[in-house]
């Protein structure tokens, strides 16, 4: 099963992607994570992405390109994948279709999560992650069960760097400003799925589940 997953920062990719690549035991491949964990070791990727990262803009796609290609070529990846967080513009949709074509193999869906940005605000601004497992919590909505303290690890929370309220506004503004072409090559393409985000985590996991499903039947029957 090859899945990507679209929609603003904090809509809820993070949170889904984890339950649905438990569900169905595909890796999760974010290249949000793989950014950040490259600033955080200091590579030389990390030094050239920082600044980016820190300020909330998009890094260039030959970056995210070759991320993206280095992994799915890795045996863990065989079975299938899902990639949250790209592709983020239509080159990196036209570099993920060539990759596809090249190996011979298709993506079921794009799932595109949708919430209106008042919500996605507070949903960022109260987002909390665990640096060691990245386990995602939410002050108010799923909150630890000891404050700052993760369940699985008991690792110290964090904040991200770009959750702050002026980096989440330049966040939504550069996705507003990309996202368009890349929902309209999916939905040319047959693959869109759009689902609303504004709903109880289980709930947005069942809508999920039944989209794939749904994008499987039709699939095996164009076959
Ligand atoms: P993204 O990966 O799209 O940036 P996350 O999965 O990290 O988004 O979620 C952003 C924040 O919103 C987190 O704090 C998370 O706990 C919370 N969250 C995720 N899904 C929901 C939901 N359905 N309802 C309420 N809060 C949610
Ligand atoms: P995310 O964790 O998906 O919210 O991504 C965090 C940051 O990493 C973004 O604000 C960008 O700076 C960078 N980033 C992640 N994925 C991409 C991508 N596909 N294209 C460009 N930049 C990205």
């Amino acid at each position: 099963m090859r899945l990507v997953f679209l929609g603003p920062p904090g809509a809820g990719k993070g949170t889904q992607a984890r339950l649905i690549t438990d569900e169905y035991g595909i890796p999760k491949i974010s290249t949000g994570d793989m950014l950040r964990a490259a600033v955080e070791e200091g590579t030389p990727l990390g030094r050239q992405v920082k600044d980016f990262l820190d300020r909330g803009m998009l890094v260039a796609d030959d970056i995210t390109n070759r991320l993206v290609q280095d992994r799915l070529v890795q045996a863990e990846c065989a079975r299938g994948w899902l990639l949250d967080g790209f592709p983020r513009t239509v080159g990196q949709a036209e570099a993920l279709d060539g990759l596809l074509r090249e190996r011979g193999e298709r993506l079921l869906a794009a799932v595109e999560l949708r919430l209106d940005d008042e919500i996605i605000v507070r949903r960022l601004t109260e987002r909390r992650v665990c640096p060691q497992c990245g386990e995602i919590y939410h002050l108010t909505s799923r909150p630890p069960r000891r404050d700052g303290v993760c369940n699985q690890d008991g690792a110290a929370l964090v904040q991200r760097e770009d959750d702050r309220d002026d980096v989440v506004r330049a966040r939504l503004r550069i996705y507003h400003e990309r996202h368009g072409p890349v929902e309209g090559y999916y939905n040319r393409s047959g693959a869109l799925v759009g689902i609303d985000a504004n709903q109880p985590p289980e709930q947005v996991h069942r809508a999920i589940i039944d989209a794939l499903e749904a994008a499987r039947q039709q699939q095996a029957y164009a076959i």
